[in-house]
């Protein structure tokens, strides 16, 4: 068998670096055609000569000589190619087999629905893209046989627990409920009032997972279980009541799936993202993903607990949206984007975070979202509002 050829879109950041230790660990198995980066040319040429990638693509047009520069520093025979439309030809060439999704946020929603026209396998840990454009990408895979893999961790336990022909319909194939993990993030204990003053470190200073700065956010405000109640619903095709949110502080369940019978299957492992990585790289087979094993007689108790919807208003609004017209879940993420971006650059506090979004919300009226470019011109018009918005804080 010859190795596979990996693609992975956004290589530099906490996913892809993560991809390309799984990748290494297994190289009869794996060779990389591909990594992409935002602006991190030094970064990314360091990635490509060590994993021997032919090709590297960074998303700014403005650094394509410091990125042909940085290959020739560290002695990289990978082309340079940089820009949006280098992104897509970098997540549909010909010669690869499967496409990491990796890139952070909105931006992602091009090369990883091009990766999904194209037909590739796609271990999606782009949540974003799914949330703001579900539909898109049920019909890309219809198209043109692409198969995803979720690597979000719950999404991933949840791909895991279901029966193989869940496509079938949940209730078709007797899943009751699709039961996602919150840890609860840094806050899960403090009140609402002592969350005025966080800063971005705090905020970022996940107890169980190390990811990077948008995400760690998002699981703070507990916006990411929101984003993943609406990532599920495209995934799996599941009806927004067919989901629920149950808090697990110490993330070794990743999620469950609940079965008409009573039983309730779960997936379980050490906080790694190399597991679900490795799952979805590899899956139906198994790999090796560099994990400390799971020894559940040392782990101690595991506890679980309702959210606290009052204290993290994010994840109601994420309820809220999600039975809202479809144009809303970009609405929301959008402006999610925008409050967190705001946030991390000292503009705004921690708990203007849902308010913002909340505003936002209700201001953009519903828009149609039936193409790739309806779904660019929604998303424009959110982060248009958020930026009024921002600009009256004071
Ligand atoms: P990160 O910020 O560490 O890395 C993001 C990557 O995307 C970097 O390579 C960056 O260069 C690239 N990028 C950023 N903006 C870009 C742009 N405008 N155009 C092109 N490339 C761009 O993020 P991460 O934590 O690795 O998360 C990546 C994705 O995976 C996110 O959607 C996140 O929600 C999801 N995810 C991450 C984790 C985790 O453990 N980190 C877990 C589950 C899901
Ligand atoms: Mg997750």
């Amino acid at each position: 068998m010859s190795a596979a050829a990996v693609t992975v879109l956004g290589a530099t950041g906490s996913v892809g670096v993560n991809t390309l230790d799984v990748l290494a660990r297994n190289p009869a198995r794996y060779r990389v055609e591909a990594l992409t980066a935002h602006r991190d040319v030094e970064g990314l040429a360091r990635l490509a000569a060590r994993h021997g990638a032919r090709l590297a693509v960074v998303a700014d047009p403005r650094r394509l000589d410091d990125l042909a520069e940085a290959l020739r520093r560290e002695g990289s025979d990978a082309e340079a190619m940089a820009g949006p439309e280098a992104l897509i030809a970098a997540a549909t060439l010909a010669d690869c087999d499967i496409v990491v999704a990796a890139i952070v946020g909105a931006a992602g929603l091009r090369p990883t629905l091009a990766a999904a026209r194209a037909g590739k396998r796609i271990a999606l840990a782009n949540k974003e893209s799914m949330i703001i454009a579900g539909p898109l990408f049920h019909a890309a895979v219809r198209d043109s046989g692409a198969v995803i893999v979720p690597v979000d961790s719950e999404h991933n336990a949840l791909f895991q627990a279901l029966p193989p022909d869940f496509h079938r319909g949940l209730a078709e194939v007797g899943v009751e409920k699709l039961i996602l993990t919150a840890s609860g993030g840094p806050f899960l204990h403090r009140d609402a009032a002592s969350l005025e003053a966080v800063t971005p470190d705090e905020a970022c200073r996940h107890p169980n997972w190390d990811m990077g700065r948008k995400i760690s956010v998002d699981s703070a405000t507990l916006m990411n279980k929101g984003l993943e109640v609406i990532e599920a619903r495209w995934l799996f095709d599941a009806e927004p009541d067919r989901i629920e949110v149950v808090v697990h502080p110490q993330s070794i369940v990743h999620s469950l799936v609940a079965f008409r019978d009573g039983s309730v299957l779960a997936q379980l492992g050490n906080p790694d993202m190399r597991t679900p990585i490795a799952h979805a790289l590899a899956w139906p087979e198994r790999i090796e993903a560099g994990v400390k094993r799971l020894d559940l007689a040392r782990v101690g108790p595991l506890e679980f607990h309702p959210p606290d919807l009052e204290r993290f208003p994010c994840l109601a609004i994420a309820f809220d949206v999600l039975r809202d017209a479809p144009s809303a879940t970009v609405v929301l993420n959008a402006a999610n984007e925008s409050a967190v971006e705001a946030f991390l650059n000292g503009a705004i506090g921690f708990r203007d975070i849902p308010a913002v979004i909340a505003d936002v919300v209700d201001r953009v009226a519903t828009c149609p979202v039936d193409s790739l470019e309806d779904i660019m011109d929604c998303d424009a018009r959110a982060r248009e509002a958020a930026a009024q918005r921002l600009a009256k804080h004071d």
